[in-house]
């Protein structure tokens, strides 16, 4: 398996729960690194441009004002398989079908308010970081 980073995005949900501590400790535990991480408030512009490639999905309007709704912990995780390792660490979208021991099964409230975000390809990968991330803000190995 190669080394890869991926993004990771803590949700409004899982923020104002006070979470990020335990989630931080399920990349840890899952053997992710973290290399760079920020807290920001979107804004409705880039709320949408992250998620373009739903916008002609019914959700997406709900999805968009979820995403607004309060602060996210934004972060690249780095390590062996990580865009995989990093949806196994997140269980399935929608909480109720997600396994035992995942992080949307112990933090998820519902489809919508799921918890996390994770890049579901090395490609996808590279364009969210990039969206959030400006390559001398990842510091990974220094
Ligand atoms: N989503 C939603 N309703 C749905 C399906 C998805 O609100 O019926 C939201 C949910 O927050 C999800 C995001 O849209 O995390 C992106 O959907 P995707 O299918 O890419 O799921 P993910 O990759 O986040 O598991």
């Amino acid at each position: 398996m190669a080394l890869e980073r991926t993004l990771s995005i803590i949700k409004p949900d899982a923020v104002a729960k006070n979470v990020i501590g335990p989630i931080y400790s399920r990349f840890e535990q899952g053997g992710l690194k973290i290399i760079a991480a920020k807290m920001v408030q979107l804004s409705r512009a880039e709320a949408e441009g992250f998620y373009a490639v739903h916008r002609e999905r019914p959700f997406f309007n709900a999805l968009v004002e979820f995403m607004i709704s309060g602060p996210v912990m934004v972060q690249v995780l780095e390590g062996e398989g990580a865009v995989l390792k990093n949806r196994d660490l997140m269980g399935a979208t929608n909480p109720k079908e997600a396994a035992a021991g995942t992080i949307r099964a112990d933090f998820a409230d519902s489809i919508d308010a799921n918890a996390v975000h994770g890049s579901d390809s090395l490609e996808n990968a590279a364009i969210e970081i990039a969206y959030f991330f400006p390559a001398t803000a990842v510091y990974a190995g220094r």
